[in-house]
């Protein structure tokens, strides 16, 4: 599977692209990760997306 980046987000904190990544395959839930100062990004309907997964998360592991 091949994705196109179109215009990686720069860094808010260094200002530097950003790497663009998969936070979960499953869910095709994509971040931005800064390889500088370990900055994780999230879009505001990504992080809505993964606070479900990650609550989905909690709910199985108990
Ligand atoms: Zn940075």
């Amino acid at each position: 599977m091949h994705f196109r980046v179109s215009h990686p987000r720069q860094c808010p904190k260094c200002g530097k692209s950003m790497l663009r990544k998969f936070y979960s395959y499953a869910y095709n839930v994509e971040i931005d990760t800064c390889q500088y100062c370990s900055l994780t990004w999230f879009d505001a309907d990504e992080l809505e997306l993964l606070q479900c997964l990650i609550e989905l998360e909690e709910k199985r592991s108990r």
